[in-house]
Formats: C-alpha cells, sequence, structure tokens
C-alpha cells in the first residue's frame, strides 16, 4: 500500500509491544503512496521519533492505572466512569494515548468478559455512578451481540442514565457501521457518541453515509480530535474539518492537547497553538462549530478547559470583557468579583 522512507521502514522493523502498525485497506486508501509528510499516513506510520523520550513523557500521563478501581474501569471524576472495553483498534493511532495497552494481546493489560463482570459489578455496587464512557481499544470492534449483552447490562443499572461510546471506527472502517449495528445500538438509547477525526482528509462518502446512519438512530454525535503538530495544527484545517463534521450532523466537542506519551515529541504542540486556534473559530465562525480545547492534566488531574482570556479586568463597577474581535466591552457587574487583580493591565488599554 505505501511506499516507505528508509526512516518508517527502519521504525517498523524495530517495533516490539504495544501499539502495532495497524490500519485499515480503507483508511490506508486515504493516505499519500509515497509522501511521508502527508497528514493522516503520519498519525499511522510509524518513525524513528517515535523511540525518542523527552523529558516528562510517560507510558501513562494521565494517571489512568493510578485511578483504576477494577481493571479497564477508571474512576476518576465523581459521576461518571472510563470503562475500557477491550484492547483492540481497528487502526492504531500513533499518538495513542493508551499505547501502552493497546494492541497486545497477552500483554500487561488484558481485556475479557470476566473482566466485564467485575467492573459491572463494580458498577451495580457504586450508585454514584451516572454516565458510563466505552472506549479501549475500539468498542464498536467488538461483534453486535458482545456489544449488546454490554449494553443491555449497563442499561439494567438503574443508577446508569447516560451511555456513551468513543470510537474511531465511523473515520477508519464506515463499513462496520452497518444497518444491524445501529438497528442494535438504538435499543440502548439514549447513547451518545465520541467520534475521533483528525482531518478534512478523513471526510468521505463512506464516513459521512456511517455518520448519517447514527445520526438517524437518534445517536447525538461529538466529535473528538487531537491537535497534532504539522497535521491540523493551522486555523485554516481545523476550521474546515470543524464544518465539515457539522454538515455530519456531528458537534465538536473536545479538541486535545497531545498527551504526553512515550514518543510524542514530534506530534506535540505548544498549548498556546491550541489557544490560537481557538480564538480563531469562536465568534468568527458557528459557535457549534467550536470544540472546547483541553489538556488531560498529567498525573490524573482529569480535563483541564483552555481558552483565551475573555475578562479583560475591571473598571469601577464595570467588568471589562474582550470579544473576539479583540475589542473591550464593559459589562455592569457592580457586585462582580471576576478581573479584581488586573486593573491595572486593562488601565493600560
Ligand atoms: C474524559 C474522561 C471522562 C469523560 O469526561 P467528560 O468531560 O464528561 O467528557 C471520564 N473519565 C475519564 C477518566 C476521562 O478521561
Amino acid at each position: 500500500m505505501f511506499d516507505l522512507s528508509k526512516d518508517e521502514r527502519s521504525a517498523t522493523l524495530s517495533h516490539k509491544g504495544s501499539l502495532p502498525v495497524g490500519i485499515t485497506p480503507y483508511y490506508a486508501s486515504l493516505m499519500a503512496y509515497a509522501d511521508a509528510s502527508e497528514p493522516l499516513r503520519r498519525t499511522h506510520i510509524m518513525v524513528n521519533d517515535e523511540y525518542v523520550r523527552l523529558p516528562g513523557e510517560q507510558d501513562d500521563p494521565l494517571g489512568e492505572d493510578h485511578d483504576t478501581v477494577v481493571p479497564g474501569l477508571v474512576h476518576r471524576y465523581p459521576d461518571r466512569v472510563l470503562f475500557l472495553t477491550t484492547g483492540f483498534c481497528s487502526t492504531y493511532c500513533r499518538y495513542c494515548t493508551r499505547s501502552r495497552m493497546v494492541g497486545n494481546p497477552g500483554g500487561e493489560y488484558n481485556f475479557s468478559t470476566s473482566q466485564w463482570e467485575k467492573a459491572l459489578a463494580y458498577l451495580e455496587k457504586h450508585t454514584e455512578v451516572r454516565d458510563v464512557l466505552l472506549s479501549g481499544g475500539d468498542p464498536l470492534s467488538i461483534g453486535d451481540d458482545k456489544l449488546d449483552w454490554l449494553l443491555t447490562r449497563l442499561r439494567k443499572i438503574k443508577h446508569i442514565e447516560f451511555v456513551r461510546i468513543g470510537t474511531k471506527i465511523p473515520a477508519v472502517l464506515p463499513m462496520r457501521i452497518t444497518r444491524d449495528l445501529v438497528k442494535m445500538l438504538r435499543k440502548h438509547h439514549p447513547l451518545w457518541m465520541s467520534v475521533h477525526y483528525t482531518h478534512p482528509t478523513e471526510i468521505t462518502p463512506e464516513t459521512r453515509e456511517a455518520a448519517a446512519r447514527l445520526a438517524d438512530a437518534g445517536i447525538p454525535l461529538g466529535s473528538q480530535t487531537v491537535l497534532l503538530k504539522d497535521i491540523n495544527d493551522d486555523v485554516a484545517t481545523m476550521k474546515q474539518l470543524m464544518h465539515q463534521l457539522l454538515t455530519m450532523r456531528i458537534k465538536p466537542y473536545y479538541l486535545y492537547q497531545c498527551d504526553p506519551i512515550k514518543g510524542s515529541g514530534h506530534f506535540r504542540t505548544p498549548v498556546h497553538k491550541g489557544i490560537e486556534i481557538i480564538q480563531a473559530l469562536r465568534g468568527h465562525t458557528t459557535g457549534y462549530a467550536c470544540p472546547m480545547f483541553v489538556v488531560d492534566a498529567p498525573g490524573g488531574g482529569g480535563k483541564i478547559l483552555l481558552a483565551p482570556d475573555a475578562v479583560a479586568g475591571r473598571d469601577g463597577d464595570d467588568l471589562l470583557l474582550r470579544n473576539f474581535e479583540g475589542k473591550i466591552y464593559r459589562y455592569p457587574d457592580p457586585q462582580g468579583t471576576l478581573g479584581r487583580n488586573k486593573p491595572r493591565a486593562i488601565a493600560a488599554e
């Protein structure tokens, strides 16, 4: 499928352990045959930079293992859990935040139905959990019957009011979104889905059809995109992707700062890049097209929202706010305390 560069070839040949190179034929067909700098190709074909470990990089930067209450169940936030259902994906993104555990059956991390039973037992006992996010690996790589069984079990737990599936399959294996799958999923409403898209090249008639089937089944769709250096870290590319997602009835949900997994240096942008992209979207285009830019805090702090600073300070009773054009507006806010610490910066403006 590819004319590999020397770098790609030697990196792939010396690879071992988890996160194998894996790409569906469909997804490979969207990638450049010979150009190793093409964005989608860079997200999936490894290079030797992946073996370079920079300061601050870790196998489990988000501290998920620490918040794991039973194997495969991460309970970090008070009312919701991350349920890792499988270690399998139909493609493997080189920047994967769970690169330590995916695509490596028989390795340190295992996923099985007996493990699911333990997670279900935990969820039955923990009445504070009202939201379950199925992830992995890719939950839509699980067979219809097995996934139906899991969703049925979850739905039987009365205090779980919200279930969502995190998946990249609509982008990388859209033919998996069969009418049978969708018919099964819609039995389990309210079911939401977070779909992973990276670049406008992924937007094809096939993925549009997959998203349409899901949306027609009443599954609200939100997107998750990882900000990646020289792949989607410019305003034009990101705006185009967000606009195309809206036409597919997908609401851009999160834009992620790339997690500092081992060997991710060639993918990571400075954090201000993400803020700049949000600044260029917010107000300049449809509000629905603007995702939340988050850094998932290393060490298990959870997702932290970053946005351009709209509070410019105070002037007497007025709160000074910056609009999308950078102009300052006053809002009468006599009892307010926002911006109290920076009145001087304002006076200068
Ligand atoms: C992202 C995440 C969630 C879900 O967070 P939302 O902000 O509700 O989408 C839940 N648990 C863990 C561990 C997560 O990383």
